[in-house]
This record gives structure tokens, C-alpha cells and sequence, in this order.
């Protein structure tokens, strides 16, 4: 009963050789539900919902003409004390990259279309067009038809994570890795950054290969003014990219991030606050700050919890819904509306609120805090 449903391709051996698992792990998996039948905007796939063994999450095997595994971007771990956890994880040098703020793309040739994945294996509409429109990909598919293009869909019309770049505007798209489509291999970064510049394609920047011992005050320096500047951070990486990367950001970058949670107190913040929290203990620790930096970075975050909190009970005590606003850039209503489709597929509750001169205005809806804060203003308890 159990097998009928597994897709035959499944069953026929080959992506068990060439992911180089069993076949009945696969066939156990895809009962369990971590792999899943994908067909989505002219792609057939399996999908990788979780991790299975050294296969990522977010891994794609795709069912066309050709049979094809594009893999998962790999998580990227972080310090929380730049020494002595440099010294312990790398050797002899480290690259430090700038960790964009937007959100994880990959992209690829599937039978000869371009398509960009999400960090889940999902193909997403806006960003395919958008990556297409952005980026001129044919000459270098056409080179390197095997490769995957890993980078972040940044800027402030972006559907996902929309900030700021004075540099970027609108959208943009900043390339980190390029990776082979089976083995996720990514290209060393001298050799990565070369082959961008060949193809006129914008890599994301490289603020310094240092020497172990010196990497820590460095990098330190490097993120105090990132922040200042509102940036994320860094992804810090083995030249050679044998070791994995491991990232670490500013202090701004943990605030936002509390700002936005606690904008939806009951939909996102027990997710992220522990985790910033602990972030800020230990820089603040390993800055060894001034007690006037200290007091800086104490309300700065105190800030960043407490307004954004008092700002959304107010509008739902005004009537309003707690939403955020998406805004995207459209060519009709129906690419609004597929786009919307889309993150109804990832389960995120979101609605047209308007569209006019080609903008979309996406309004996600956070329910539970909606709800929670209308029943505690009416005297629910805690
Ligand atoms: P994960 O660690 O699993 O990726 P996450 O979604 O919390 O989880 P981030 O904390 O944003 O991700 O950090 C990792 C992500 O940073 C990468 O997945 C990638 O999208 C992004 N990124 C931005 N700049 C770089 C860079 N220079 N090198 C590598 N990744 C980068
Ligand atoms: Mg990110």
C-alpha cells in the first residue's frame, strides 16, 4: 500500500546513486514527508523538506529531460566571541565577506530555463522574473550550465526581507557563492570572485583576507561600522572554502531584527528574542566597551523591544490588524495575485491590498497577535 504512492522515479535507483543514499532511506523519507513531490511554474522536483544525511534541506532534484540535484544552501553557523573561535575553526587566513540583509537565492539552469529556488527548494515567481530582469545569466549558463548561483535578493521592494542599501535601491542581487549543481562544491573565493567579473555579475563585497591573528580586532572594527552604517555583518570564510563559513553581526542588525519581532510579539518573537539576546551579551563582553557604549547599546535595545511592541497594541486597539505591508513591483494584478498564491503555498497569510502604477502592496497578516492583544485589551489573563 505504503509504496504505491512513491513516485517511481524514486524507486528506480538513480537518485539513490546519485545522492549516494539507500534506497529504502528515501523511500522512508518521502513516506515521512521530508521528501516531497514538487510541481511548481513548469519545474517537476522532489523536494527536500529537511536534511537527510549530507543532502540539505532546501535540496531540489529536479524531473526534466535531465535529471538534476541542485543542493540546499548549507546553514552557516555563527560566533558569539570572534577569539578565540577564529583561531579555533580556521587556518592561516580568513576572507571576510559583507552578510547581506535579503534573502537566500539560488539559481540555476533547470532544462534550459532559469529558475531561482528559495532557501526551502521553492520556486517563487517574483524572484525568478526578478532575477531574470536583474541579472543578464544567458552567457554564463551557457559556459557553466552546471554551476549554481548562490547570492541575496536585497533592497527595499523585496517581498521577504526589505531593507535599505544606498547602493542597491529598489532590488538588487549580490552574489557569495558559485557552487556545482551535485556536489555543492562553491569555487574558492579569489577564483569565485574572477569568474563573477568575467561575466559582469555583482559579487557581494570583500572587506579583507587577514591573518588568523589578526582577524578578530579586525573583523571587530569591520562590524562596529557596518552597524553604524545599518548593515548586517560578516560571513567570514576559508579562502580555499574547505572549511565552512561561519557569520557574526552588528549590534544594529540584532536590534532590527528585535524591532521586527516584537512588532508581532505573539507570531514572532519568542522565535527570535532569546537568540539576539544572547548575541548582544557576548559582543558587548568581547567589546570591551566604555560604560557611556554600554548604556548606548542597553537602550538601543531596550528601544527596539519596547516601541515596536507599544506601536503595534495601540493599532489594534485602534481597530487595525497587526500586518506588515510587502510592497513589490508588478507588471498586472494576476502576477500580484500569483505571487500571493505562492506564500499561501508556504503557509504565510497574506492578501492584495492594493495595486496601482505597476506596485503591489502585499499586506501578511499576523493573526495571533491580533488576536492576543485583543483579548488581553479586553482583560484576558496572561
Ligand atoms: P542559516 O544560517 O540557516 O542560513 P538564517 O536564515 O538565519 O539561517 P542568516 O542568519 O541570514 O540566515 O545567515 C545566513 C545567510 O546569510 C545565508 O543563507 C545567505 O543567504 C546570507 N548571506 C548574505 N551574505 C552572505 C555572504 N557573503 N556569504 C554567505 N551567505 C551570505
Ligand atoms: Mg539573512
Amino acid at each position: 500500500m505504503r509504496e504505491k504512492n512513491i513516485p517511481p522515479l524514486l524507486s528506480n535507483g538513480e537518485i539513490s546513486e546519485k545522492l549516494d543514499i539507500p534506497l529504502q532511506k528515501l523511500e522512508e523519507a518521502y513516506c515521512k514527508g521530508i521528501i516531497k513531490y514538487y510541481k511548481e511554474h513548469g519545474v517537476k522536483a522532489l523536494q527536500f523538506r529537511k536534511s537527510l544525511k549530507h543532502i540539505e534541506s532546501g535540496t531540489m532534484v529536479t524531473l526534466g529531460d535531465e535529471m538534476e540535484v541542485i543542493r540546499g544552501f548549507p546553514k552557516i553557523r555563527r560566533t558569539l566571541m570572534l577569539y578565540p573561535a577564529l583561531e579555533k575553526h580556521f587556518q592561516d587566513e580568513i576572507a571576510v565577506e559583507e552578510k547581506m540583509n535579503g534573502y537566500n537565492v539560488r539559481i540555476a539552469q533547470v532544462d534550459g530555463h532559469i529558475v531561482a529556488f528559495t532557501r526551502g527548494g521553492y520556486i517563487c515567481p517574483y524572484t525568478s522574473r526578478k532575477a531574470t530582469e536583474i541579472l543578464d545569466l544567458d552567457q554564463f549558463f551557457q559556459d557553466h550550465p552546471k554551476m549554481v548561483i548562490c547570492g541575496e535578493m536585497v533592497g527595499t521592494l523585496n517581498p521577504y526581507v526589505s531593507h535599505c542599501y544606498p547602493e542597491i535601491g529598489k532590488l538588487g542581487f549580490r552574489i557569495f557563492d558559485l557552487r556545482e549543481k551535485l556536489t555543492n562544491t562553491p569555487l574558492p573565493i579569489i577564483a569565485k570572485r574572477k569568474l563573477l567579473l568575467d561575466y559582469g555579475l555583482e559579487p557581494v563585497r570583500l572587506l579583507g583576507i587577514f591573518p588568523i591573528k589578526e582577524a578578530p580586532e579586525k573583523i571587530m572594527e569591520i562590524v562596529r561600522e557596518l552597524g553604524v552604517n545599518d548593515r548586517e555583518g560578516v560571513v567570514m570564510k576559508d579562502p580555499q572554502m574547505q572549511l565552512e563559513p561561519l557569520k557574526y553581526t552588528s549590534s544594529q542588525a540584532q536590534d532590527s531584527e528585535l524591532e521586527y519581532a516584537l512588532s508581532y510579539p505573539f507570531d514572532l518573537a519568542q522565535a527570535f528574542l532569546f537568540s539576539r539576546i544572547i548575541r548582544e551579551g557576548f559582543q558587548a563582553y568581547e567589546m570591551g566597551e566604555s560604560s557611556d557604549e554600554l548604556r548606548e547599546r542597553a537602550l538601543r535595545m531596550g528601544e527596539s523591544i519596547i516601541y515596536p511592541m507599544l506601536n503595534t497594541i495601540h493599532r489594534v486597539k485602534e481597530g487595525e490588524v497587526a500586518a506588515e505591508d510587502l510592497i513589490i513591483e508588478v507588471d498586472s494584478e494576476e502576477e500580484a495575485q500569483e505571487f500571493i498564491r505562492h506564500l499561501r503555498d508556504l503557509k504565510v497569510m497574506a492578501t492584495l491590498a492594493e495595486f496601482k502604477d505597476g506596485k503591489a502592496v502585499i499586506r501578511r497578516i499576523h493573526q495571533s497577535t491580533t488576536d492576543k492583544i485583543n483579548n488581553y485589551l479586553q482583560g484576558g489573563l496572561y
